[in-house]
């Protein structure tokens, strides 16, 4: 039996990983975070001293990374070679370094069967830049998820103001800019959306209406 996929890519701070929650939760469906199996590789990385450029290091470090996704009493925990990094994965730094390793072509392949595993009964929702386009084609449901720059800078400051965090928005939307032009313009799987994805612009829209315009097209197509 063909397991169903739904595909949610975009730009970073978008939405799509609240999107990706909520959808997993309605269907009842397995949700893999792909972007999050970058940031680990980074913290791994870090840890093994192997800079961000090393192929030769980070290819055999991204086939055999020990990693496990756990959901306990805490919600959903994120180990690395024994460790919690479920918080240090979610540092601007971590995501900055885990563009910086997602544009090198052989990690990417290493990366591949770890993700196409999770691909289980009754169905997956897998969130990320290139699940559409490359890691699964097939997926019955592709969606990429899109927000101006200067929306997603504004949203990520106040997440980040609510954390207590000091930012200047300025930075912020420089850093949006440059991470997007990386994913955008890398060689191997870069970010853009699927012929057959639908397009959704969450610029104007809250959360709630968001998820209903997602469900309405997936349900569609299911
Ligand atoms: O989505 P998130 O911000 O956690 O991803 C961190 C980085 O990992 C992205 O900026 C992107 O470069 C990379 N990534 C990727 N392909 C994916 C998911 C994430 O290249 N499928």
């Amino acid at each position: 039996q063909k397991v169903p996929i739904i595909t949610v890519d975009g730009p970073s701070g978008a939405g799509k990983g609240t999107l990706s929650c909520m959808l997993a939760e309605a269907y009842k469906w397995h949700f893999l975070d792909s972007g999050a199996i970058y940031r680990v590789l980074s913290v791994a990385a870090l840890h093994h001293d192997i800079s961000f450029s090393d192929t030769a290091g980070l290819t055999p470090l991204a086939s055999g990374l020990d990693v496990t996704f756990s959901v306990t009493e805490a919600g959903n925990r994120i180990i690395l070679e024994g460790e919690d990094v479920t918080d240090d994965i979610r540092s601007e730094e971590v995501g900055d370094a885990a563009s910086q390793i997602a544009s090198i072509p052989l990690v990417r392949e290493a990366l591949l069967r770890r993700q196409r595993a999770f691909r289980e009964l009754p169905g997956l929702v897998a969130d990320g830049r290139d699940m559409g386009t490359v890691v699964f084609p097939d997926a019955n449901v592709k969606i990429f998820l899109i927000a101006s720059a200067e929306i997603r800078a504004e949203r990520r400051y106040q997440q980040l103001k609510a954390l207590g965090r000091d930012v200047k928005i300025s930075r912020l939307l420089s850093d949006i800019q440059a991470r997007d032009d990386r994913d955008r313009n890398r060689k191997t799987a870069p970010l853009i959306a699927a012929k057959d994805a639908f397009v959704l612009d969450s610029s104007d829209l809250n959360i709630k209406q968001v998820f209903e315009k997602a469900k309405n097209y997936a349900d569609s197509k299911l």
